[in-house]
């Protein structure tokens, strides 16, 4: 792709293939090089400095200038950026060492923010919740500096909203699909409501989920976009990272995370995001392969009477608020099922598994099982912890057919133990 050609023209299979990677043939080489300088020369001391105020303030390296010190810059972590900016329609993206570096990132820059503008108050933050355990853990703890309160997850969305916004609310975090029950929420109509009663609260939205393959909340009017790049982007379980794209009325935000990276040193590894960037080109093919997948498994497995509830975004019923085609291209790959018999049946499924792997995360080309209120969702509030007899499941690009029959027969499994354990009481 030439330097020139606007990305934008093109669909996303392509950009997906091709972003990030307009300096390549101006270098002369076809793979993205993997820069690990931790230091760069120098031209001559004033050059030095001013490039070191320019990248220590957020400023883009330009072609030819000395990136300085690789905690202000590296190149093959700029690609990535660019890259995932370009599948977000982001003006820019900021790369950290894991979706939980970045979303600090965006609270300490947050309070950063404010003390600039001389005031004094801890930053009020709003969790839309589910959210991600560690997430909804981080926003308790008030660690960043942020006084954090959450919606109320037992009332519809809008009201839940209107309860807990505020004139002087700062920043609003939600996801779609919501972690663990796939809860689908209309972003266009909350950035409404939050831009209507708390005027000056930015709307990020944790896109680790859909990805840019299927959803774009800064095209639906969200400030900033988060990713847990271990996820989905890079897609293979091998790289740890975490992103944040900027909207275009968001723009400061760019230079503002990239201070806040260089001051704190979350950095994302070049080995990471040289992984991450290359991930980026299969992203549309696996995405749309795993949801595919998906669907035929959920289908499956609400068939079986060891389930009592399946839920996932393309089920009758999952998606009242019409989301589904208008807001997201498609359902997904994950998706999550409560099991008849409760937290000890639940345990009994993951222990059973032979294909499937029992363990946390998500997104990438195998399939795994997790339980969230015994893992991802333990440091949650009691009262918003999911279901003990919920299961979490990524599907993966193994042929739907073994996955399920994979699951059926550790459901089988339960309810002959069952049987057994009924005999043996008789
Ligand atoms: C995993 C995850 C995170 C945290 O990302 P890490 O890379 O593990 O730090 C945040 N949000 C969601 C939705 C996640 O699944």
């Amino acid at each position: 792709m030439n330097v020139d050609d606007d990305q934008s023209t093109y669909s996303l299979a392509t950009r997906a293939v091709h972003a990030g990677r307009a300096d390549l043939g101006a270098l002369g080489v076809h793979a993205a090089p993997l820069d690990l300088s931790t230091t760069y020369p120098l031209p001559d001391v004033d050059a030095g400095g001013l490039s070191y105020e320019q990248l220590a303030g957020g400023m883009d390296c330009r072609p030819g200038q000395s990136p300085v010190y690789a905690r202000l810059w590296n190149p093959t972590v700029a690609r990535f950026e660019e890259g995932l900016a370009e599948l977000e329609n982001a003006c820019g993206a900021v790369a950290f060492s894991t979706g939980m570096a970045a979303l600090t990132a965006v609270l300490l820059g947050l309070g950063m923010q404010a003390t600039s503008e001389g005031d004094d108050q801890r930053p009020r933050v709003l969790g839309l919740r589910p959210l991600y355990g560690g997430s909804d853990h981080l926003l308790a703890t008030g660690l960043a500096g942020t006084r954090a309160v959450f919606t109320d997850p037992s009332l519809p969305v809008p009201q839940a909203l209107a309860a807990a916004l505020t004139p002087d609310t700062r920043l609003v975090l939600l996801e779609t699909p919501g972690n663990p029950t796939l809860d689908l929420v209309d972003v266009a109509a909350v950035v409404e409501v939050v831009r209507a009663r708390s005027p000056r609260a930015l709307v990020v939205v944790d896109n680790t989920f859909a990805t840019p393959v299927l959803q774009n909340p800064l095209s639906l009017g969200a400030d900033l976009v988060l990713h847990s790049a271990t996820k989905f982007l890079g897609g293979h379980g091998d790289a740890m990272g975490g992103v944040v794209a900027v909207g275009a009325d968001a723009q400061p935000w760019v230079a503002r995370l990239r201070q806040v990276r260089a001051l704190t040193g979350a950095l994302l590894h070049p080995m990471g995001a040289y992984l991450l960037h290359r991930g980026l080109a299969t992203l549309p093919l696996r995405v749309r392969q795993q949801s595919e997948n998906a669907a035929a498994v959920a289908a499956g497995l609400s068939t079986h009477p060891g389930v009592e509830q399946v839920f996932y975004p393309g089920l009758p019923g999952a998606d009242p608020s019409g989301v589904v085609g208008r807001q997201m291209s498609g359902t997904g790959s994950l998706l999550a099922f409560r099991v008849a018999g409760g937290f000890p049946a639940a345990c009994q499924v993951a222990a059973s598994l032979r294909l499937v792997t029992h363990a946390v995360s998500l997104g990438g080309v195998d399939t795994l099982l997790q339980h969230p209120a015994a893992l991802t969702h333990r440091p949650v509030a009691d009262h918003a912890k999911p279901d003990a007899g919920l299961l979490r499941l990524s599907v993966g690009l193994e042929d739907p057919a073994d996955v399920l029959a994979d699951l059926v027969q550790a459901l089988d499994r339960v309810q002959a133990l069952d049987r057994v354990a009924v005999l043996a009481h008789a």
